[in-house]
């Protein structure tokens, strides 16, 4: 069997492969810490929880309109006009199986082959590859600590050819947890309208920003910029709901319409009852996700400081998500047990091998030189963590 060419090049997602990895030696009986998870640690709130079963019970269990129900739609309407103030209508929304399949549904919209999608990296694994299936070729562009993980609007121009069709912004980041200012975000966005660029903001981590910081969503800075961004936020990350799948898009009509009718020619609606239960995340008491921003604030200090005091070890403190991304180049080049550790992923497997954590290696993210920890884990597991690098990083020579 010979497979598609699309295919052949097309891996499995790097983070979930070392939460697997983590999972299997966890399972053999190993004792691991996994910094690997993407995903909220506390579980989904009650509120939500009771919508679905209700609707459950209620029989709200059959095809839906392929696009996302009025009744979640409008509760999207409203957090944008609440939150970011964005106004939106009902035919500038999609709703789809998770923020991933936003994106998903948006390179198939939008990109074939020849196109380019401007990337800053270190950048989320899928968006390079889902810009390749859909054809287009990812034009990456290195960012470093130095600038705060963050690209500069004459860096992004420097990388707009005639083939350009989009930039990604993911402001707060993962792996980085890099927020952008509104200064960088308004030059950035005069570069996007002057040069044409349509903007991909994806603000999936709005909800955890902190020390005082507050997300702005790019696509509010001015109505030339709302008409050339594409907004990709979902319930995931906010309100702990990755298991449900459900993501959405809001944008200008005629790509939202080309993004619908992708998805009624593929996965059609997603879940009845997760959009239900969707509705009330976004539309009931929100005290939930406060608490958690809180929790995470607490932990981020710990895992910050904790890895600057290692030896070897140096760590931006991120504004916002659940990531931090340290810098561990100064190990690269040495040993263990005779095995020489050259790169992020010999790190990883070095961590996982000698101090039973898991943390996916930075290259998975365009970055060579760093790793990614989450600190969506108890406080126990964060200073037991930290304990063990610096015990493991000690026997390297
Ligand atoms: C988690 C995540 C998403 C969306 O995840 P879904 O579970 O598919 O909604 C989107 N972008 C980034 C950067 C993420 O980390």
């Amino acid at each position: 069997m010979r497979l598609a060419k699309r295919v052949q090049n097309l891996k499995e997602s790097p983070t979930l492969a070392v939460t697997a990895k983590a999972k299997t030696m966890k399972a053999k009986g190993w004792d691991i810490i996994s910094f690997g998870a993407g995903e909220p640690d506390c579980d989904t709130p009650d509120n939500i929880k009771e919508e679905a079963i209700r609707s459950i019970e209620e029989g709200f269990t059959k095809y839906t309109k392929v696009g996302g129900i009025d009744e979640l739609k409008d509760a999207i309407i409203e957090k944008f006009r609440r939150d970011n103030g964005l106004r939106y209508s009902m035919d500038e929304i999609l709703v789809s199986c998770g923020g991933k399949h936003s994106f998903f549904n948006l390179c198939q919209a939008l990109v074939e082959e020849g196109d380019e999608v401007i990337i800053p990296a270190p950048y989320w694994v899928s968006y390079p590859a889902i810009v390749r299936i859909a054809g287009g070729t990812p034009v990456i562009v290195p960012t470093n600590e130095d600038g705060g993980f963050r690209m500069t609007p004459e860096m992004f121009e420097s990388h707009i050819t005639p083939a350009t069709k989009a930039v990604i912004i993911n402001s707060p980041s993962n792996p980085t947890g890099a927020v952008y200012s509104v200064d960088e975000l308004e030059a950035i966005a005069e570069v996007a309208v002057r040069m044409g660029v349509l903007v991909v903001s994806d603000e999936i981590y709005e909800k955890l920003c902190y020390d005082g910081t507050s997300h702005v969503s790019i696509a509010s800075l001015s109505r030339e910029m709302k008409g050339m961004s594409i907004v990709l936020n979902g319930v995931s990350k906010a309100y702990s709901m990755t298991g449900w799948r459900i993501g959405y898009a809001a944008g200008p009509k005629r790509l939202i319409k080309a993004m619908t009718d992708i998805q009624s020619q593929s996965t059609s609606n997603p879940t009845s009852i997760s959009q239900k239960a969707a509705a009330e995340a976004i539309r009931g008491p929100q005290d939930s996700v406060l608490k958690m921003r809180e929790g995470f604030k607490r932990r981020r200090k710990v895992v910050v400081d904790g890895l600057n005091s290692i030896d070897g070890v140096s760590c931006m403190e991120p504004a916002g998500a659940f990531y931090v991304f340290p810098n561990i180049a100064g190990f690269l080049s040495k040993r263990y047990n005779g095995t020489a550790v050259n790169n992020s992923v010999d790190f990883a497997n070095f961590l996982l091998d000698e101090a039973e954590i898991a943390v996916v290696p930075g290259v998975a993210f365009g970055a060579e030189g760093h790793i990614r920890i989450s600190y969506a884990v108890s406080m126990e597991d964060v200073e037991e963590g930290i304990k063990r690098m610096r015990e493991a990083v000690d026997r390297l020579e």
